[in-house]
């Protein structure tokens, strides 16, 4: 079926939902439902305000609108009818007065009469899979100076088999927000006393430092270097940087000896100072500054989700200083790491984009032309194919965008890559190039995970919390069946720290089957299973989260397979 056909079912659904609510609440003044993306909304002023309970009534009753299979009829009436008809709703006669022909829709369901330029299924029968989804409160014309009101949220989809398909997905987003795992796994909190900057307990800060690692090795392969540059800098700086014109209403700001600072929102000047701070020759070219850079950006309190939407976070930030003629290949490059690290994490569908030069922006088109060439050059030879996002680049420069899907159908914008020729010039930053001139470098600005607290959180439902052994904070934990075995788990709990493993032993007295069940709620990769069996040929069984056994393994085959699973 069509998106169009589904907008005529859900928006004849919405009529479905006003119908049953006039007839449950009389005296509720009806206002607009239109389909959406997800479904329906439709906005009312009842008489009383509505709570989640009633929902299941309305539903209800919409079964049975439906089952009267009603004929949807639609016809054009005069204004003046149409005044008569609904005089007591102040928000119809309003939008009968800004409908500029003469004549204006009328639909009718039963006794049921909406304002309506229509565009519906032909009867009510036709809707039969549909779903009321919650409550929530909105205003007419969505002004916050205007009347508030009710909205009623629903899906409809043409069969039971979509509807059921919804239903369980819309259960798996509610089980694994990542929130909720955060809690259950102790990974991290949320504190009133800091709203909006989270808290990563010892678990969570593993996973954290696990991604740095394997960012900070690959770091070293391409050949960067790590720098480490100031919280708080002064206001000058982000004045120079044009951060203070453009994004002051995201920064916070604070005083010290009498002159203003500003908490960075970004790393890049720091970057820039350290360049900027003794002469540069080409031979250095590429140059690569990387840092995990702890950035914090105002958020407003009612946008704020968990880790997605925070007030600090931590990006992977990486500055490359270049000549225009490197410009391609160090993108290439960039593109290679991205490819790898998403695809590590199992991310099977990646997309690029190219943004371009935005309304509010600096330098010239020629400038924007070419570092717009450059990204797309390099995406060209690099072989993907990727969109082109008009106006969407940043205030200093065109950016590449990448965009994953997680196991749940869901897109997420990570990584970015942005060409920059306007900072070199606010930060006078130069090198002397082979000919002896002074020359200003270009600047990559690239992240690959973005903020790390978000790319967690993504990570964290992309597993549904079951993290793959390479970055599970606890990657193996030994049980032992009977105290007999103790001597033997310590030794082996030992030599896989030894080895670098992060891992655990339960010698508790719990019988083995609940020993499991806490490891499997725990969402351990591996348990290694020890008996007298295994003490005595000097092996383990290896118990994997999703139920797989493997038993009588060596301690060589155990490590080479481990350590295989750790490697970059
Ligand atoms: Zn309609
Ligand atoms: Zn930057």
């Amino acid at each position: 079926m069509a998106q169009n056909d589904l907008s005529i079912l859900r928006h004849s659904a919405a009529h479905l939902a006003a119908q049953a609510i006039l007839e449950l609440y009389p005296g509720t003044l009806l206002t607009i439902g239109p389909a959406t993306e997800e479904g329906f909304f439709y906005d009312f002023l009842p008489p009383r305000n509505l709570k989640e309970e009633d929902l299941h009534a309305i539903e209800e009753r919409m079964h049975e609108l439906s089952k009267k299979n009603y004929p949807l009829k639609h016809r054009d009436i005069s204004k003046d009818e149409a005044r008569a008809l609904f005089k007591n709703n102040p928000f119809k006669l309003e939008m009968i007065d800004e409908i500029p022909s003469d004549m204006v829709g009328l639909s009718e369901q039963g006794d049921f009469k909406d304002l309506c330029r229509g565009g519906h299924v032909t009867s009510t029968g036709e809707i039969k899979h549909f779903k009321l989804l919650g409550l929530s409160g909105s205003y007419w014309r969505a002004d916050k100076s205007k009347q508030a009101l009710q909205r009623i949220h629903g899906t409809a989809f043409f069969t039971a088999e979509e509807l059921s398909a919804f239903e369980k997905h819309q259960e798996d987003l509610l089980q694994y927000d990542h929130r909720r795992l955060g809690k259950q796994l102790d990974y991290f909190s949320l504190h009133d006393d800091a709203a909006g900057f989270p808290f990563f307990h010892p678990k969570g800060q593993q996973i954290i430092m696990t991604l740095m690692a394997y960012m900070r090795q690959l770091h070293k392969e391409y050949d960067y270097k790590e720098i480490a540059t100031p919280t708080v800098l002064n206001a000058d700086l982000w004045r120079r940087s044009g951060h203070y014109h453009h994004y002051k209403e995201n920064m916070y700001f604070s005083e010290i000896d009498g002159t203003q600072y500003a908490i960075k929102p970004m790393n890049c000047p720091g970057a820039f100072l350290i360049f900027g701070h003794h002469p540069r020759s080409y031979r250095e070219l590429p140059l690569k500054l990387a840092e995990f850079g702890h950035v914090h950006r105002f958020e407003l309190s009612g946008v704020l989700h968990g880790l997605l939407r925070v007030r600090a976070f931590t990006i992977d930030d990486t500055h490359i200083f270049c000549t225009l003629e490197q410009v391609e290949q160090e993108i290439l490059k960039i593109l290679e790491i991205a490819f790898r690290v998403l695809k590590k994490c199992d991310f099977t569908s990646i997309n690029l984009a190219v943004s371009t030069r935005p309304a509010k922006s600096m330098g010239s088109d020629a400038e924007w032309k070419l570092a717009t060439k450059a990204l797309e050059d390099a995406l060209t030879k690099f072989g993907q194919p990727f969109a082109i996002q008009e106006g969407e680049g940043a205030f200093y420069g065109p950016k590449i965008e990448i965009v994953i899907k997680d196991a749940m159908g869901r897109a997420w914008q990570t990584g970015t890559v942005q060409v920059d020729f306007f900072q070199a010039q606010n930060f006078d930053l130069t090198y002397v190039s082979a000919e002896g001139k002074q020359e200003r470098p270009v600047i990559i600005h690239q992240a690959i995970y973005g903020s790390l607290e978000r790319f967690f959180a993504i990570l964290l439902e992309h597993y549904k919390g079951h993290l793959p052994f390479w970055l599970a904070p606890v990657q193996i934990r030994i049980l032992t069946i009977t105290e007999g075995q103790d001597a033997y788990a310590q030794d082996l709990y030992a030599r896989l720290k030894k080895e670098g493993m992060r891992v655990e032993v339960d010698l508790s007295s719990d019988k083995i089957t609940s020993k499991v069940k806490s490891a499997q709620l725990a969402k351990i990769p591996w348990m290694l299973v020890v008996g007298n069996k295994e003490v005595e040929a000097g092996t383990v069984s290896i118990r994997y989260a999703d139920g797989k056994q493997e038993l009588g393994v060596s301690l060589d085959v155990l490590l080479k397979k481990a350590h295989e699973l750790n490697a970059v």
